[in-house]
């Protein structure tokens, strides 16, 4: 019997989220594992609270749309099956928490930094998830991709 029937892969949607695609796909496929993406949109409430005197509702909607679009086209890349592709909102780190507890995951994917050394070897988001998952997480290391210069 494989060890990860249910395996979550956390996705920003940045460039770098492509790095993560093949080694995903070999697990996945190796385990004959059932493959759920997650992207987490942290509200803009979190961010500026009832600072902005405005309904942020309609950017909110627009924002969610745009990420829609974004993963659909994500999954779109991937070579093994995708049986869920979830859309969130809230703190990511606690949202992909309650996903996999929620689907019974066996192994969250997420992608990792490794830039200065072992104390930044797994970058936030990655530090995050490990600590409080409630099963096995694997970080892909992950290389920045450089942004044109105009
Ligand atoms: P970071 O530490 O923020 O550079 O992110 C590292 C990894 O965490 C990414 O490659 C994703 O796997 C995951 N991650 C970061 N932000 C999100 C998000 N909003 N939704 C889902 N996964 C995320």
């Amino acid at each position: 019997m494989s060890a990860y029937k249910r395996i979550l892969m956390a996705v920003d949607l940045s460039e770098e989220s492509d790095q993560l695609i093949d080694k995903t796909c070999e697990i996945a496929g190796r385990n004959d594992a059932e493959l759920s993406l997650i992207h987490v949109i942290e509200p803009l409430s979190f961010a500026y609270g009832g600072d902005v005197p405005m309904d942020l509702t309609t950017i909110q909607e627009q924002l969610d749309e745009h990420a829609r679009g974004k993963l659909d086209a994500f999954a779109a890349k991937l070579s093994h099956p995708v049986k869920n592709k979830l859309i969130v909102s809230g703190h990511t780190e606690s949202e992909i928490h309650r996903i996999a507890d929620e689907h019974d995951i066996n192994l969250i994917i997420v992608g990792s930094h490794g830039r200065h050394g072992l104390s930044l070897l797994l970058g936030s988001t990655a530090n995050g998830v490990l600590h409080g998952a409630h099963c096995d997480v694997l970080a892909i290391r992950v290389q920045p991709v450089e942004k044109d210069k105009d």
